[in-house]
């Protein structure tokens, strides 16, 4: 892995953490890409709000990758190094923090990935679908392939649901995968 220490190069993208398999975040067997770097905490600012009765930890699902260093690389060293022979991969999962707070490097690996491999993209985000309309159409300006998202907040105190779309049962039932 790269580790310049910034990402002023334009091919550049950041990582939270090694991407890695991952086997039940979704249907396909998929390669974590924990490109969202930072948050604004949403959840843990909402279940305040509402004096859920948890602590910071357990009201963000992603707590644990708060304090990572971030690794730097470019798209084609993470095809070249993570996707290319590892034939077990049948989708990429773009995750870590907030991927959508990201955009930059968002938008530049789509725009990157199309290059080298047809694999499906999901999206997990902490976003509803409706706080990230123009996000997701800057998204559909630079792919054309379909896109599968994860929407909604982590609210521990939602009851698990099955969901169809992402064929695993998502521990906060308020949150839904949707293909655009
Ligand atoms: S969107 Fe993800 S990282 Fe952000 S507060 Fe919610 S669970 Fe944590």
């Amino acid at each position: 892995m790269e580790t310049t220490s910034n990402n002023t190069q334009d091919d550049i993208i950041t990582l939270l953490e090694e991407p890695q398999m991952v086997f039940n975040d979704y249907k396909l067997t998929g390669l974590y890409v924990p490109m969202g770097i930072s948050c604004t905490f949403k959840c843990i600012k909402e279940l305040k709000a509402m004096n859920y009765p948890l602590t910071e930890k357990e009201n963000c699902h992603n707590h644990h990758l708060i304090n990572c260093t971030k690794k730097f690389m470019s798209v084609k060293k993470l095809y070249e190094d993570y996707i290319k022979n590892n034939y077990f991969i049948e989708c990429i999962i773009l995750s870590g923090l907030e991927v959508m707070d990201n955009m930059k490097d968002l938008l530049h690996f789509l725009k990157e990935i199309k290059n080298y491999t047809n694999l499906p993209v999901v999206i997990f985000t902490g976003y509803k679908e409706e706080e990230v309309a123009d996000k997701i159409k800057q998204i559909k300006e630079v792919t054309d392939r379909e896109i599968v998202f994860k929407f909604g907040r982590y609210q521990p105190y939602q009851k698990p649901r099955y969901d169809e779309i992402g064929g695993i049962t998502l521990a906060s039932g308020n949150q839904y995968f949707k293909i655009i």
